[in-house]
């Protein structure tokens, strides 16, 4: 098969298009033409080198949608010529936090593209429980931008952050894969939705995605423009990291809920930890989310509740170039590969 991918970590050069053998299928698997594949900065984090130990040659890429050529034996729940989304999180299914719905907890879970052979390809074999029904009406491209970012995003603000009714949230970076999808869950509850972006003709565009509040963190000063014109929020989905992290706590009130999924500003933040105990804010960690939830995301996202927001779409050759403008660039929204 036809598939870019590395065999060192490095820049947007070492990805490589060439001739990898196709996977087969074993039992309870399932080969998915890949029709499209979107691009996260989890993929750059990988090429990079994130997990120095992965056997080479590898192929990247987690977002993918597509129609199965072939299933392998005991596959029940999909056929041959289904039209199909791809779960990018993988689990053994069998121990006490994947049988409770925690899925993402379980000491097997992997990602797709990340750990295992991922969907820059034109043809990626996943466990059957990967297999998500297709949204109807969606471009391939549109379907390809879904899993990851929406995933994320709905188990940092609903499941972790316990979003309520009405709430004052603010999402961090909302041109963002995962803050496009946060700014328009957080408003499916009607909360007053704050977001920030780091370039003026980003401000409309997240106007128009339904944010309330935008602003500018590189014009104004964070912290002071909220506070200013908000208050104190009751929710923080934040992925910045230590660069922001203290303003985000003072920008929260008593009681109120940081929810973190990333730290790409760099990890070691330091806390005033009066905020924690005397004021009560709840700092919360959340990876991906369980395979449970994205049906329920399908289902908002076929009915037009919530729609993925695609920057670029670009053919799988020029997966270089795709790398270049998430990296470089900090699009507003997703770069999504059309394969084949
Ligand atoms: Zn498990």
């Amino acid at each position: 098969m036809r598939a870019v991918y590395i065999e060192e970590f490095g820049g947007p050069e070492v990805l490589k298009f060439g001739e990898l053998p196709t996977p087969k299928p074993g039992p309870r698997e399932v080969l998915v033409r890949v029709k499209a594949v979107s691009v996260n900065h989890l993929d750059i984090w990988v090429r990079r080198g994130v997990y120095r130990d992965l056997p080479f040659p590898h192929v990247l890429g987690s977002d993918i949608a597509g129609i199965v050529e072939e299933v392998g034996p005991g596959v029940r729940n999909v056929r041959v010529g289904d039209r199909v989304v791809v779960n990018p999180g993988t689990s053994c299914g069998v121990c006490e936090n994947c049988l409770r719905g925690m899925d993402n907890l379980c000491k097997d879970y992997k990602i797709l593209g990340e750990h295992v052979w991922g969907g820059y390809a034109e043809y990626v074999k996943v466990p059957d429980a990967n297999i998500l029904p297709y949204p109807e009406g969606l471009k391939w491209e549109e379907a390809a931008a879904v899993p990851l970012t929406f995933l994320t995003a709905w188990h940092a603000v609903v499941t972790k952050g316990k979003i309520e009714q009405g709430e004052k949230v603010l999402v961090m970076s909302g041109g963002g894969g995962v803050g496009s999808a946060a700014v328009q869950i957080a408003k499916l509850f009607n909360a007053y939705v704050i977001t920030t972006v780091g370039s003026d003709w980003k401000v409309e565009r997240a106007y128009a995605l339904g944010a309330d509040l935008v602003v500018n963190w590189r014009k104004e000063d964070l912290e002071r423009a909220i506070r200013e014109k908000v208050g104190r929020v009751d929710l923080v989905i934040d992925h910045t990291g230590q660069q922001h992290l203290q303003r985000l706590i003072n920008l929260t009130r008593w009681g109120g809920r940081v929810v973190i999924y990333g730290a790409t500003s760099g990890y070691k933040a330091q806390v005033d930890l009066r905020h924690i105990f005397y004021r009560q804010v709840s700092l919360i960690g959340s990876t991906m989310g369980s395979k449970g939830e994205m049906f329920r995301i399908l289902k908002l996202v076929e009915d037009r509740k919530l729609k993925p927001v695609i920057y670029r779409v670009l053919p799988l050759k020029q997966a270089q170039e795709a790398h270049r403008l998430l990296e470089g660039f900090s699009p507003f929204g997703k770069v999504v590969m059309t394969v084949g």
